[in-house]
Order: structure tokens, then sequence, then C-alpha cells
């Protein structure tokens, strides 16, 4: 019998789950019918990340009770896509012999053929070729029924090659898609419903960088400020040493980029900073900081950190937490540092020990969370825009959205809502998501 359904497991950041989106959007027009339960899939494709030491190991258990599973179901057609394939490559299939593909980075647009090319009694598949032409970039997909929010990748790769980071080497370097191209796609967006797009890139302050390319960022996103039917924009990731005057002047003049930047600065130490080969220093971080509060005052600022990097000591790990102060983020994602294999940091002298380093990120994240709370504890009274996005985890009688700042809002109201813009007035703060209540009768569109 031939494949019919498929079961998507996706690992890591936002740029994977919308690889998972695309190769869904291609398997779907194939004639493959997704589901959301492994147990009843013919095809079960494992999308894996290698960024961080935990994501890699998470694949790799779920490989480890698929290997049972295929043993009861050799039917079953599996594979892996993602970084991890791509930073693997053929070892996966040595490592996991069950497996019937391994597809990189720049090859998810293969999908559909190579499982047709399996399901129809061929050999398994290994394809980490990198092209120059990424064409996974402008695979169009809608989002799931319902929702108003979507991911649009405007670039891919980096050329950055911070010490510690796997990217460069699993997703390649870094390609822009056509201004053009971008923008029709996100008019398609609009006429089909949707109004919140997320632009993605590894680091989209280069994006328009290379010797083809039109346009650079702050004019992309005013050409997309242009869009009819697109309410709000938001992108990550934006890389410090990279984000121009031109860019926090955007935050000022267009109404539709939300108040909100993802801004890693990863430590507070230059020599720290040096070391991880960021291209900046604390200073220079900060006087990013000031850049963009001068241009939106309101604006909601997150960051990563990476603690315990080799040879940081705790004078280098004191200067971080003095900046977390003089920042104050909106909230963080921090980290222990871990060895990737293949990276410049690899081979670094003066690696923490692990307990020194949970010790430093508990410290780090009580501090975050202390600042968290105020900060949004800043926030009550006000009223907020809130872009619905579904009924609540925690209770089925409240609405939960997001701000134009990106925090989470839960309040009390109807279903009918979820997709649209209502007033809500903040009336509690929590460290990770605020309580509202809507003002009666403020359906915004
Ligand atoms: S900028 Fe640095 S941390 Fe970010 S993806 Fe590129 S190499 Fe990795």
């Amino acid at each position: 019998m031939s494949p019919e359904t498929f079961y998507i497991h996706t690992f890591g950041c936002q740029m994977n789950v919308h690889d998972s989106e695309q190769m869904a959007q291609l398997l779907g027009e194939a004639g493959y019918v997704r589901t959301g339960e492994a147990s009843r899939a013919d095809i079960i494709i494992i999308n894996t990340c290698s960024v961080r030491e935990k994501a890699a190991q998470k694949a790799y258990s779920e490989l480890g009770r698929l290997r049972k599973y295929k043993q009861h179901h050799p039917g079953v057609i599996m594979g892996v896509v993602g970084c991890l394939a791509q930073e693997k490559r053929d070892a996966f299939l040595r490592r996991a012999p069950y497996l019937d593909f391994v597809l990189g980075t720049h090859n998810i647009h293969r999908i559909a053929g190579v499982i047709g090319k399996i399901a129809s009694g061929g050999s398994p598949v290994v394809d980490t070729s990198f092209h120059r032409s990424v064409r996974s970039l402008g695979i169009r997909t809608l989002p799931a029924p319902g929702s108003v929010s979507a991911f649009v990748t405007i670039m891919q790769g980096c050329n950055n090659f911070c010490s510690y980071c796997i990217v460069p080497y699993v997703r390649g370097r870094e390609e822009s898609r056509q201004s053009a191209d971008i923008v029709d796609e996100i008019g398609f967006l609009a006429r089909h419903g949707v109004r919140e797009v997320t632009l993605l890139g590894q680091n989209v302050n280069s994006y328009g960088r290379g010797p083809s390319e039109d346009v650079d960022f702050p004019t992309l996103l005013r050409m997309i400020n242009e869009i009819d039917g697109i309410d709000r924009i938001r992108f990550t990731t934006s890389h410090p040493k990279d984000l121009s005057a031109d860019l926090a002047a955007a935050f000022a003049d267009l109404g539709k980029l939300c108040e909100h930047i993802h801004l890693p600065v990863q430590s507070g130490s230059d020599d720290v900073l040096r070391r991880m080969k960021r291209g900046y220093t604390a200073g220079e971080y900060l006087e990013k900081i000031v850049l963009l509060r001068a241009a939106r005052p309101d604006i909601h600022i997150t960051s990563d950190i990476i603690v315990g990097f080799p040879g940081e000591k705790d004078r280098d790990f004191q200067k971080t937490i003095d900046l977390m102060g003089k920042v104050r983020f909106d909230n963080i994602f921090s980290f222990r540092y871990c060895d990737r294999h293949g990276t410049a940091s690899e081979g670094y002298d003066g690696k923490v020990a692990e307990g020194i380093k949970q010790e430093r990120l508990t410290l780090l994240q009580s501090l975050q969370e202390r600042h968290s709370l105020e900060k949004n504890t800043d926030l009550e009274k006000r009223v907020e825009d809130v872009l619905v996005e579904g009924v609540s985890r925690n209770s089925t009688a409240d609405l939960t959205g997001r701000t134009r700042g990106n925090k989470i809002v839960n309040f009390a109201g109807d279903a009918d809502l979820i997709g649209k813009t209502v007033p809500v007035r903040i009336t509690g703060a929590h460290i990770h998501s605020l309580r509202g209540e809507m003002l009666q009768g403020g359906t915004r569109c």
C-alpha cells in the first residue's frame, strides 16, 4: 500500500518550525495528509536542530524510540532533515540504519520526490549538498486555519562564524531572497487573511548584502510596511554589530513594525565577546540600545546570553550582570556554554566547570526574573492591542494573544475573537505573561 499520511516532529527554532511548514506544504501538494500522531503516520520526519546540545540530544532520543517502532512497523518511511542531518550527513545512516533518508538544510524542497522514490522501492537517500540558490527559501505556506500570523524567510545562512556557533557550517553562507519575491509572498499571505508576518533569517540585519541583491533590510521593511492587509511586522534574529541607525529609525517611522527587538548580546565582558568573535564591545552594544530607545522609547528588548564561555572569569560574569542592570531586558534566553563539534571554541583553553556554569546561570536567571516582572508590572493599567492567537492552555474560558511588544496576555473572551486584534487593559503581571480584561465593544479588526 502506498503511504498516505505523514507526521513531522520539529526541534529547535522558528526557522525549523517554518521549514516544517514548508515541507508540510510540499507533501500536501503531493497528496499526502498531515497527522498530529506519529502512530497514525505512514511517513515520519524528524526535523533536527544542532545549535544546542540539548536539542541534539532530544532528537537522538526520539530516534532511539523510532528504532523500536520501525521494528514493529517496517513499512513506515522514516527520515531526518535539518541542522543535525546536515552536520552528520551519511554518518546518520550508519548510526540509524533504519532511516530511509537524510536531507540537509538546503534540500528540504526535495522531500516529496525523495519520499515518492523510497515508496516505490528506491534505496535510502542522503543529500546534504549546499546550493548557491536555496530553493526552499521561497516555498509559500499558509498558516493553520484560524491563525493570522505567518513566517516568511527572507534570508538564510550566516557569514559571521562566531567562535561557538555551528550555524554557518550547517546552514551555509548568507543568501537573501529578492525583495520583489518577498513582497509578492507577503501580498499573497495578506490576501489569504494573514495580518502579522515574522521575517526570518539567521542575521536579518545583513539582508541584501550580496552582490546580486537589490535593497537593504530597512528598505525591505519600508516596502512591507506598504502592503495592504498586513498590520504587524516582526523579525528575528538581529546581530548587534549590523544594527544600523537606519534600522533604528524604522522603529520610529513604520507604524506596522512592532516595538520589539531580539538582540542577542551573549556576554557583557569585552574579553569574552572578543573570544566569541562577536564583532562588538559591551559599550557598542549599549550604544545600540540607546539608539533604539531614542527612536522608540517603549521598545521591548529581549536577548540571548551564554554563561561559562571558555575563559570566563568571575569578573567577566559580573560584567554580564552589570550590563543586564543597565539594559533591563524584557526577557532573555540563557544557556550554559557547551562545545559544538567543529567550532573554534571547541579547542579553546579555560573550560569552565559545569558546577560554576550552573551557579552563574541560576544567578543570572533569577536577576532576569526580577527584571521581567518589573517590566511587566510597568504595563499594568495600560491598554494594549492584543492579537488573539487561541484558547489559553491553562483555562478554556480564557483566550491568549500577544501585544505589539510580544508579551503574552491571557484574558476572558469568546473563541470567535481568535485572529482578531482587541484592546485589553492589563490587570496583572507575571514573569512570563500578563493578565488582562478586554474593553467592551473594542474589536479593532
Ligand atoms: S551571528 Fe554568530 S551566533 Fe548568530 S548564527 Fe551567525 S555565527 Fe551563529
